[in-house]
């Protein structure tokens, strides 16, 4: 990629790529009004070179780090194209719904485009296309305001951007600017010409309580939060300080980095979708407005900003082959999310325990959290991990309900375990010399540069695991991507000293995740996923509660002829452990009521891990900071 030699910041030249100067690759201008985001609009006018005949253009339909082709098309509206002030025809293709045909007048040499963008004007969660503005802050992702033409490479294409903010907002954002004013509290930002490619990458997050927090200089890197109140933005200050933590820790782990500044762009409210994308210098990571100053909400947030941190190496510098497509209209191939996605999962948290943000016991938790839920995923039997790569587009907006049979996005949490397996592997091959820093230093660090992609395939992971240590890794991940189970790979804990068990005690990481999340875990052992109002989200095929009949949908009504509550259920199973009577459940399914009995006498099962004496104790070691 053309910003390799680049390394540096605040020149205009470094974002205008070299065949621009050489071909005829278009530089569009794009002006996007925000000053409407409190009523979800954003209004957009593009200037587009162009000459007689069809004017192709493209809205963006893959969504780089989303891994599927849902750019929101249904959103855009006001589509209007004029030349020499004559509005033109257009019409979309039959063929696909993202691709637009502009009938181009002889004698002009550009088109003026004019859009919308409806951003959810009701809560709707998901991606970046889901709910992005409130009263009070807005995030701008520019795939969302424009159209792109057919023929180039998003590398070669430059727009110009102009944004206008609502009144007296604040902003922060990766992409440079050239100059900024401020009319009657309407600030409006001119940006240096960027790639296509680059401005889709450096998203705007904006609003009126925004907090700047300087992380590390050199390069710069900062967050910039948005939150629906003041008072979100007051953590306590050991908060920012396991957030330089993080910068600190990750630069050790890879040894270099590959971003000129970089911005953790941070959501901090209830009416935003919630979910973390990442960029190559930046990230749009979306939380609860209290989930900094809310202890337990932070902690269940702790490892969003690693992880997305993670990926400015591990995704946008190093990005599978098959991922690294010319513009976002060719279809992207998931195959390699194992290494993308469940790597990244993995050392994002490594760097949450080395940074802090979670102490070693809480990571642990965490990971026995992790193991459990994928230890009771019958799903595996028909489904291998490859396949939840493979299939990725569709398992991204897969239903709650039979989630465990039909399996989710398990490369994330399932490579963890693998990631961690291959760390024990490692140190156990050099004998405590090495371990994955030394795969990450080779692959994905010095020499320190600028934005770039360099790509790679399976075997390139498997020959960089090889100049660590020798090992028959092709066959290791051949297996671990491809068997049937039944039960989760544990052998990555079990190396590194530790058990995964079952006992009556909830974890601190479980109890807030309940609090926090608003479920009741009896998963392991009666093998329901429900809710705290008692809406049953999932059963666990061949554990009690879907032996006895229920199914996903159903909702808890009363246990043992007692109305439903959380505490009511618990005491229950609680109280039938060694008994013989069954546990009696009155469920309502699609307005009729009916008593399911669950021969279940197990008492309550909540997973931890303990340390394996007869180990040594690698997990303490990977967590310790650098
Ligand atoms: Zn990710």
């Amino acid at each position: 990629m053309k910003l390799s030699k680049l390394l540096g910041v605040g020149c205009l030249v470094f974002f205008i790529s070299i065949s621009s100067w050489s071909a005829s690759a278009p530089a569009i201008t794009i002006f996007v009004d925000a000053t409407s985001a409190a009523r979800k609009i954003f209004h957009a006018r593009l200037k587009i070179p162009a000459s007689a005949g069809d004017l192709t253009l493209y809205y963006p339909k893959w969504i780089l780090g989303e891994h599927a082709p849902d750019g929101p098309i249904v959103d855009l509206a006001g589509l209007k194209f004029s030349a020499r002030g004559q509005t033109l025809k257009w019409r979309r293709d039959l063929l696909d719904g993202f691709t637009i045909h502009v009938e181009v007048p002889s004698g002009a040499t550009e088109v003026n485009a004019e859009l919308d963008f409806l951003s959810p004007a009701t809560f709707e969660g998901g991606f970046s296309a889901g709910s992005s503005a409130t009263e009070k802050m807005a995030v701008i992702s520019w795939n969302q305001v424009l159209l792109y033409p057919q023929g180039w490479k998003s590398d070669d294409v430059t727009y110009a951007a102009t944004l206008k903010l609502p009144a007296n907002w604040k902003f922060g954002t990766p992409l440079p600017i050239a100059s900024s004013t401020a009319d009657n509290g309407e600030t409006q930002i001119a940006f240096q010409p960027a790639s296509l490619t680059t401005l889709i990458d450096s998203p705007v997050i904006t609003g009126e309580f925004l907090k700047v927090v300087k992380l590390a200089d050199d390069p710069v890197t900062e967050m910039d939060i948005a939150a629906d109140s003041a008072a979100a933005l007051e953590a306590p200050p050991e908060v920012w300080q396991h957030y330089k933590n993080l910068v600190e820790q990750a630069n050790k782990l890879f040894g270099a980095h590959h971003y000129r500044d970089y911005h953790f762009l941070f959501s901090l409210s209830d009416h935003v979708a919630h979910f973390g994308l990442e960029h190559h210098e930046s990230d749009d990571s979306r939380i609860e407005e209290r989930g900094l100053v809310d202890e337990t909400a932070r902690k269940m947030a702790a490892s969003l900003l690693p992880h997305e941190y993670v990926h400015s190496w591990n995704g946008k510098y190093r990005r599978p082959a098959d991922l690294a497509t010319p513009d976002y209209q060719q279809p992207m191939q998931d195959d390699l999310l194992w290494v993308y996605e469940g790597l990244t999962n993995y050392l994002g948290t490594v760097l949450t325990a080395r940074s802090g943000l979670l102490t070693p016991e809480q990571n642990r938790d965490d990971l026995a959290l992790t193991a459990a839920a994928l230890d009771h995923t019958p799903g595996r039997t028909w489904r291998n991990l490859q396949d939840t790569a493979d299939a990725a587009p569709q398992l991204y907006f897969s239903p709650q309900a039979w989630h465990s049979w039909r399996r989710g996005v398990d490369f994330y949490d399932e490579d963890t375990l693998n990631w961690l397996w291959v760390d024990v592997i490692i140190r156990q091959q050099s004998k405590g010399k090495k371990s994955i820093d030394d795969f990450c230093h080779l692959f994905h660090g010095a020499p320190s540069s600028g934005p770039m992609v360099k790509t790679y395939t399976f075997d390139d992971v498997v020959d960089t695991l090889n100049q660590v240590v020798t090992y028959d890794w092709r066959g290791f991940w051949t297996e671990r991507l491809t068997n049937h189970g039944p039960g989760a790979p544990l052998a990555g804990i079990e190396g590194s000293g530790w058990k995964l068990v079952y006992d009556e005690t909830q974890s601190e990481m479980d109890r807030g995740a309940e609090s926090n999340f608003h479920f009741v875990d009896v998963a392991y052992s009666i093998g329901l996923e429900l809710r705290e109002d008692g809406t049953i989200t999932d059963t666990i095929e061949g554990m009690p509660g879907a032996r006895s009949g229920i199914g996903p949908g159903m909702k808890l009504v009363a246990v043992n002829g007692r109305k439903y509550s959380p505490e009511v259920l618990r005491d229950a199973i609680k109280a039938g452990k060694g008994g013989n009577a069954p546990l009696e459940l009155l469920v309502e399914n699609s307005d009729y009521y009916k008593t399911y009995k669950i021969d279940y006498h197990g008492g309550e099962r909540y997973a931890h891990l303990v340390r394996d004496e007869s180990k040594p104790d690698l997990l303490t070691e990977i967590y310790n900071a650098r």
